[in-house]
């Protein structure tokens, strides 16, 4: 369904983007790793068409991307940017129903709207405060307010940056699994996300970013070894399986060589 290649970006003379390639097909789930100032929110804005590339091209469903109005590109991808905030003293149900916006086009707001906000804020974990004003929220009531307002947009690509910045451990399995269901509705998923255990753990293909040049893609095992988490993020760590049999890297604090059979029941006994 979406198809970059080839894509660049540069401002002025910083080139930010160099040589992306990406394919995602409807259900799959992409996520975007790497250090600091890699490129993975540039690469996310111009997979939008937020960002137009220097060079290269982009398909969404067969059509190149530039030639998509912003109503039709917003019913078929929904865009959550890092740390979103709005302004105005919306209620969190006012947020989520900006996702309905470019379905309606100024008709008033159907049974079927109501029913799609209603779910999206459930999903998101935050009805219970549909009617509080969004200046009132903490940072991870925020970022559950615009996740519901991606939801109810029902989009066919959800294009995510940083979506479990703010949240616990509770809400950042369930914002991931939320994001799983819509994957086996045909939604496909392109999410940035540092921690390297969630994106092993809930994507299929990972691209690891550094310096704007992609430096390894294709699924968790073949990406996330230590040598490469060595050369990109400069520390040292050991990956292990986790139990759901995905990698699972744990950064060593120190160069201290860990013995990796008898260090897992330590850990665990803690
Ligand atoms: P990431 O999301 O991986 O942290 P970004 O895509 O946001 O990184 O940014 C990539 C690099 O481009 C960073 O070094 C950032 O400082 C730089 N950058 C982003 N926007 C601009 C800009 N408008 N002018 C100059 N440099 C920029
Ligand atoms: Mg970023």
């Amino acid at each position: 369904m979406l198809e970059a290649n080839a894509l660049r970006y540069r401002i002025g003379t910083k080139l930010l983007l160099d040589n992306f390639n990406l394919s995602v097909n409807p259900g799959d789930f992409v996520a975007l790793i790497g250090p600091n100032g890699a490129g993975k929110s540039t690469a996310l804005r111009l997979l939008g068409g937020e960002l137009q590339p220097e060079s290269g091209a982009i398909t969404l469903d067969g059509e190149p991307l530039v030639e998509l109005s912003p109503t039709q590109l917003a019913r078929k991808r929904a865009c959550f940017q890092q740390n979103p905030s709005v302004d105005y003293p919306f209620t969190v149900r006012e947020i989520a129903d900006l996702g309905r916006q470019p379905h309606r086009l100024g008709r008033f707001e159907s049974p079927h709207d109501r029913r799609v906000v209603d779910q999206s804020l459930t999903a998101a974990g935050i009805i219970h405060l549909e009617g509080r004003l969004q200046t009132t929220l903490s940072g991870g009531e925020a970022t559950r307010a615009h996740l519901a307002r991606v939801l109810a947009q029902e989009p066919r690509l959800l294009l995510l940056d940083e979506p479990t910045n703010h949240l616990d451990i509770h809400y950042q399995q369930e914002i991931l699994q939320v994001c799983q269901q819509r994957r086996k509705e045909g939604c496909a998923i392109i999410a940035v996300l540092h921690d390297l255990n969630l994106a092993s753990r809930f994507a299929d293909q990972l691209v690891l970013l550094h310096e704007g040049r992609t430096a390894a893609q294709g699924t968790p095992e073949e990406v996330l070894t230590s040598e490469r988490i060595h050369d990109v993020y400069g520390i040292e760590s050991v990956v292990w399986k986790h139990p759901c049999g995905c990698p699972w890297v744990v950064p060593l604090l120190d160069s201290h060589p860990i013995e990796t059979p008898e260090a897992l029941p330590l850990a665990a006994a803690h």
